[in-house]
């Protein structure tokens, strides 16, 4: 019988790994290698975390920081000496180390083989977290923009359409807070309308067109040259012009002898409910260029159902509490919340729940 020595230690035994007992082996052979200035990158602004040379959206600073510990463990990570190595990684903690890092702790689990046997090593490892700026809030603080975002009506906006439709903007933008150039960097309010400077031209475009699919209008691109970057690409400018539609929803207008309602606007096209037939309607929206608008929504008075006999609908207004009649096939019942339009001496009955 042969007997077997360790090469290193001189121990016998009859499982060696390669020319090393076990213990030499996982001693001298097996090790894992980690950078020796480990740092992960998080963006103190947006909460962006820096993996592989690419800044990626995160969640909550504190799942940003651990992340952030996570990416540069596992990209500076080597394991030697192991066939099929897995590597567990787990985070313990991390604490602030100075107003601008963390100190962040993880425990490594290393399983793999060597000579035929289950190796298994466990260590902790420290990864320093600075906090930085990524590259598209550094060039939100430069103000940068890509694109211009301008939004008329046919007259000088209300104080309402500009709380709304400012509203909507920052919306938009702030649902895709971390992607890249996707912020506002500045904004104008002039006599017309508003003008949004924003850093992304895509997002700028996108927003312009769901602007037309919720209020219909038009929309204008222009582009212009600014220059050239160092590559020697053409830097272009966008303008994205919008124009309100003249009419909005709830509006009612006048068509000939018809008197309707607004009830929807979208893609160059508004859907109509005449207020005497009750039957609804499309039009493409440059009919409606000179149609005379009698009310918008704002003037409308609420009321309520009080008596409905044989398709004849009594309503009674919450204003001067006067009742009104109308003859109207609308399985409407007593109780429901209607709204009125008072011209001159006719009142309207504006679309209903069943109706809009
Ligand atoms: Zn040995
Ligand atoms: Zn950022």
């Amino acid at each position: 019988m042969t007997r077997r020595f360790c090469a290193r230690c001189g121990k016998r035994s009859e499982r060696l790994i390669g020319a090393l007992c076990r213990e030499c082996y996982l001693e001298h052979e097996v090790s894992v290698e980690l950078p020796k200035r480990l740092r992960g990158y998080v963006c103190r602004e947006c909460k962006a975390v820096l993996k592989q040379g690419r800044w990626e959206r995160s969640g909550s600073p504190e799942e940003a920081v651990e992340e952030a510990g996570f990416a540069a463990v596992s990209q500076g990570l080597r394991v030697r000496g192991l066939s099929r190595p897995e590597v567990g990684i787990a985070f313990i903690e991390a604490r602030r180390s100075s107003p601008r890092d963390y100190l962040t702790k993880y425990r490594l689990e290393v399983k793999g083989s060597a000579g035929g046997e289950r190796v298994e090593l466990s260590q902790e490892v420290e990864v320093r977290v600075r906090l930085s700026l990524c590259e598209s809030c550094q060039r939100r603080a430069s103000r940068y923009y890509e694109a211009v975002l301008q939004i008329r009506g046919h007259a000088p906006l209300t104080e309402r359409e500009r709380k709304e439709l400012s509203e909507l903007v920052r919306r938009e933008v702030e649902a895709r807070r971390g992607e890249d150039r996707a912020f506002i960097s500045s904004l104008e309010e002039r006599r017309e309308g508003i003008d949004f400077y924003i850093g992304s031209a895509k997002l700028a475009k996108q927003i312009a067109s769901l602007l037309v699919a919720k209020y219909g209008g038009t929309l204008k691109t222009s582009t212009k040259l600014v220059g050239m970057d160092e590559s020697g690409k053409s830097v272009l400018r966008y303008t994205y012009a919008y124009r309100l539609p003249r009419v909005k929803r709830g509006d009612v207008v006048k068509l000939g002898e018809r008197v309707c309602q607004v009830l929807r606007l979208s893609r160059g096209s508004v859907s109509l409910l005449d207020l005497a037939t009750r039957r609804s309607f499309s039009l493409p929206e440059k009919q409606l260029a000179r149609a005379e608008i009698l009310a918008g929504e704002e003037d409308a008075i609420k009321g309520m159902v009080t008596e409905v006999v044989r398709g004849r609908v009594q309503v009674l207004e919450f204003k001067d509490y006067k009742t009104f009649y109308f003859d109207i096939p609308l399985p409407l019942r007593v109780g429901d919340e209607v709204r009125l339009l008072k011209i001159g001496r006719s009142a309207y009955l504006l679309a209903t729940h069943l109706e809009e």
